[in-house]
């Protein structure tokens, strides 16, 4: 408008200001409107492109869901109504809980497609005026406004659920990815990051508590987040400080009596709050990613350790060395050079050492869980599945992965030798492994009573409080020194 009118007034009155045209001189009115309409289209198309860069910056470009920014704007929104006329809003935040097993055995772009997949079952299941949006990585929220109530919300954290918790196929294969999320209320006075924080408190809960499951906040919670929090920082520092030790707990074989090897166990001598088991801080420790640092020093320790007693007791039978490998440990690309060289540099048999994996990580089978366990079983040391029994129900993979040893999980060694209690999941197991030629290791034995049921069903080797605890590496020192005075290598079982 401007331009027209400008263009027209002084085009009547100085044309030559304006036009260096005669046509233009001639006709100022029709010419301010073409110099209009030029501006006219470059505005528009200047405007269209802002908006479209607005939306992109609040918009996340593989899901097209709001992003952080937006949502955090929408919360803002619902906080401000919630002011002027009292109304629930929930957040609720959504965690994949094995997002980053996927991405590392099928690859990013399978991580994406699981990604779309996951927003688009959310947008279904809440209802219209929501806002579903992702946070960034497997991290999605949910804004929730005028609930009638919190029980509202947990329903809707449940329905969401049991959306995530029904199978994803990728790659043509079958697989369940599972959900973990927290449930944040708006209280008067709530700012945006009070409640995001709230909800990613209890997030962070439901995590703990086993995954798969809907935590909603209360305030106590915080302070066991910090806690965790402050532990996360301490584990940063302590492995460098040589805070982690070893632990030994010896195995025994049941037909002789005999002592066959050490499972090594994860101990952190924590400076102000003692020694402490593998359940205080090995969650903590696979996520921030310490694992693989510290899993690499457990592995070159415990075969060094081996290497000293094999020094030591120069008469003693050949003794194994277990050591727990987590999956984040099996699917990082160097594991098989840091077997192959913590092996190396302790001077060890590969047929000595075996890794323990739980069965989770069989499950999905995926290519590259099949090639690391070929190329670690190339190397020649052992495979054992740890906890067996707890895990999934499918079998096969037992057939069509290089397995060599079965450790039966406590739960089901704890009813071996009640009367009461029924045994038949421990006997079909042993049954089972002895039928493919698996070693079978008792986990978690504490009563004599099961030792003689073990026996009489021909399980191979034996573990757990009754033959002896976890111990310090000079007890294992005393225990072997006592062996070799004895000159039986026999602990606690007769032959
Ligand atoms: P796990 O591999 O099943 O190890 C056996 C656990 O059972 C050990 O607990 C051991 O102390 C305990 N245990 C042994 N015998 C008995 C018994 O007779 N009765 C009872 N009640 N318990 C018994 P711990 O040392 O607390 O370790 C817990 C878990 O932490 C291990 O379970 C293993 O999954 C993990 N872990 C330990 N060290 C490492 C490690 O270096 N790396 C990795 N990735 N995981 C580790
Ligand atoms: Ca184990
Ligand atoms: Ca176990």
């Amino acid at each position: 408008g401007f331009v027209v009118i400008h263009h027209a007034v002084l085009g009547t009155l100085d044309p030559s200001a304006v036009y260096n045209h005669p046509e233009a001189t001639a006709h100022p009115f029709e010419w301010a409107l073409i110099h209009g309409g030029f501006v006219l289209a470059a505005s528009i198309a200047s405007v269209v492109a802002w908006r479209f860069n607005e939306e992109q910056s609040f918009k996340d470009s593989l899901t097209h869901l709001p992003n952080r920014r937006l949502f955090r704007d929408r919360v803002g929104h619902a906080l401000a109504r919630a002011q002027r006329r009292p109304a629930t809003s929930a957040v609720l935040f959504v965690d994949l809980d094995k997002f980053k097993d996927v991405n590392d055995s099928l690859g990013h772009p399978a991580g994406d497609e699981l990604l779309t997949t996951v927003a688009e079952r959310l947008r279904v299941v809440v209802r219209p005026g929501d806002t579903v949006a992702r946070l960034g990585g497997d991290e999605f929220a949910v804004l929730a406004e005028d609930m009638a109530g919190e029980d509202d919300a947990v329903a809707m954290g449940e329905r969401l659920l049991a959306a995530l918790a029904v199978p994803f196929v990728l790659r043509g294969k079958e697989l369940t990815v599972g959900a973990s999320i927290g449930i944040a209320f708006s209280v008067p006075g709530d700012t945006v990051d009070d409640l995001l924080r709230n909800a990613d408190v209890a997030m962070y809960k439901a995590k703990s508590d086993g995954k798969g499951r809907v935590a909603r906040f209360e305030p106590d919670m915080h302070a066991a987040v910090m806690r965790r929090i402050e532990t996360e920082n301490y584990l940063r520092g302590a492995a460098d400080a040589g805070e982690f030790t070893l632990h030994y707990q010896p195995i025994f074989a049941l037909r002789t009596g005999r002592l066959s090897g050490f499972e090594a166990l994860l101990r952190w001598q924590h400076p102000t709050r003692g020694l402490l088991g593998p359940s205080d801080f090995l969650p903590v420790v696979e996520e921030t990613g310490a694992i693989t640092t510290i899993g690499s020093w457990t592995l070159g320790e415990a075969c060094q350790q081996l290497r000293r007693w094999m020094d030591r007791f120069p008469q003693a039978p050949p003794l194994s060395m277990s050591v727990n490998l987590s999956p984040s440990q099996l699917f990082h690309p160097d594991i098989v050079d840091i077997v192959t060289e913590a092996l190396a540099r302790a001077r060890i048999d590969p047929a000595n050492l075996i890794l323990e994996l739980t069965e989770g990580v069989m499950v999905n089978e995926g290519p590259v869980v099949v090639d690391r366990l070929q190329s670690l079983a190339a190397l020649g040391v052992q495979i054992a599945i740890d906890d067996f029994g707890t895990g999934y129900s499918s079998l096969s993979y037992l057939r069509r992965l290089p397995i060599d040893i079965l450790k039966v999980d406590k739960t089901f060694i704890d009813d071996i030798a009640d009367q009461d209690r029924d045994s038949t999941v421990a006997r079909a197991i042993i049954g089972l492994a002895q039928t493919m030629e698996l070693a079978i290791v008792a986990e978690g034995v504490e009563h004599h009573e099961q030792v003689a049921e073990l026996r009489l069903l021909g399980c191979d080797f034996a573990q757990g409080y009754w033959f002896a605890k976890p111990l310090h590496v000079d007890g294992v020192g005393a225990m072997l020194s006592i062996a070799t005075l004895n000159d039986r290598w026999l602990a606690h079982v007769g032959p």
